[in-house]
């Protein structure tokens, strides 16, 4: 008895540790009522973290918020063997050959808790596994951004067949609705990427007893900053004869924004098998690029360049660039039915949470030091050997980073 949309006509759950962190920041008010995704980014997050909240401390809570109405809570299923394979700030504590652990030990316990009845009048939104599948066609074999541990994620089969037992386990309880991870439209926007993701996607829908029906969507953009709507140029447009398309920042991607791109993607997906009322979600938490630096119009058209560097919101050095970015800012406040096939813009990275350490620090969560976080750093293949963009002074990712907190308020578009 799902609902086609569980957003609409819904309240969405606020995460009463989020929202306590942004409260206690100067001028965080403004947003600590805003509901953020919970990750259950490790086995131990399930019964709670050094004396957290566990996932029944937040389904009831949850069950507190909702009332009589409707009310959503966002999961984030974060945990796959061999996690973060192209990349060292989010690698996780299994690892590649650990799916055994992944199934009895996250998976299991966590369907199990989400199918109690006490918890069936929630809508349970579960978003599966972030910057996983896609890397499996990106970084590996003979690309130049392949990796080691992409390619035995690969070989081992053991992020389709994690991302597959989710689905389906998950998807027994008919109240969980689950939002595959879909990347954003400057990883798989690009033609020798998007059918290929869209692909492997689908196989992993029908691995280890999935099928189709256990997906309700897909989720872009998670805790990525691809600007939602770039409103100074366009696909189409062209200067003296040239496409914007060869200018440095597009780089032949089909598609220059978010919600295009996941419009687009939605319909490819569809086309590979799945139903054709699937719903995107898009994470709005960190792509407003407002501020000072926002472009009022569209750059000079002196050459492609010029006019799309000048006139694009999203600031980044690169599109590759995915670590505590650098003037950066809150996107569109969370809200149901924005656009077509859009189930939601969501918050589901919460904002302050950092993407990465900006130096190796030691920690017992299985985190790496990726010099993408690195303020110093001058790239690699996967960001076109350019300048990482980050924030200096950044925690290991997923903790407090007030400095990024202030920066994303300041930089807010809409403003606040
Ligand atoms: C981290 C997780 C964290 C999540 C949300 C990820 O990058 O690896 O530990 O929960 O971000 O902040």
């Amino acid at each position: 008895n799902r609902v086609d949309n569980p957003y609409a006509g819904a309240k969405v759950y606020v995460n009463p540790e989020w929202s306590a962190m942004a409260a206690a920041e100067p001028g965080g008010s403004r947003i600590a009522n805003q509901p953020t995704g919970v990750w259950l980014d490790r086995t131990a997050a399930i019964a709670g973290v050094n004396g957290g909240m566990g996932l029944r401390d937040h389904l009831d809570a949850a069950l507190q918020q909702k009332g009589s109405g409707e009310l959503v809570i966002q999961l984030v299923i974060y945990n796959l063997p061999g996690r973060d394979c192209a990349a060292l700030a989010s690698n996780g504590e299994l690892g590649p050959n650990d799916l055994g652990r992944y199934k009895t030990e996250y998976i299991d316990p966590i369907a199990k808790i989400l199918g109690d009845p006490k918890y069936s009048a929630l809508r349970i939104v579960t978003t599966i596994e972030i910057d996983s599948l896609p890397n499996l066609v990106t970084n590996t074999g003979s690309r130049a951004t392949a990796t080691p541990q992409c390619d035995t994620m690969l070989a081992n089969g053991n992020y389709v067949k994690g991302v597959g037992y989710a689905l389906n386990k998950l998807g027994d309880v008919a109240n969980v609705y689950n939002y595959i991870d879909a990347g954003h439209h400057g990883w798989i926007g690009w033609d020798d990427n998007f059918g290929a993701s869209a692909t492997v996607i689908r196989q992993a829908a029908g691995a280890e007893g999935a099928t189709v029906a256990d997906v309700h969507g897909f989720i872009t953009n998670t805790a990525n900053y691809s600007a939602l709507k770039e409103q100074n140029f366009a696909l189409g447009d062209q200067i003296n004869g040239t496409s914007v398309r060869q200018s440095k920042w597009v780089d032949w991607n089909q598609y220059v924004d978010e919600q295009s791109f996941a419009q687009a993607f939605r319909n490819e997906l569809v086309s590979k098998g799945f139903d054709s009322r699937i719903g995107m979600l898009i994470d709005t938490s960190r792509n407003g690029w407002g501020g000072s630096a926002r472009p009022t119009g569209p750059g000079p058209r002196t050459s492609v360049d010029a006019y799309v560097d000048g006139g694009r919101y999203d600031r980044r050095v690169h599109l590759g660039n995915w670590c505590n970015q650098s003037g950066a800012g809150l996107g569109e406040r969370p809200q149901a039915s924005p656009a077509a096939g859009i189930d939601a813009y969501v918050w589901m990275k919460p904002p302050g949470e950092s993407d990465g350490a900006s130096k190796e620090l030691p920690n017992d969560e299985g985190k790496g030091f990726d010099r993408m976080c690195d303020p110093t750093y001058g790239g690699n293949a996967r960001n076109g050997n350019s300048p990482s963009g980050a924030l200096a002074n950044a925690p290991v990712s997923g903790h407090w980073f007030s400095a990024q907190f202030q920066e994303l308020m300041r930089n807010a578009y809409p403003p606040l």
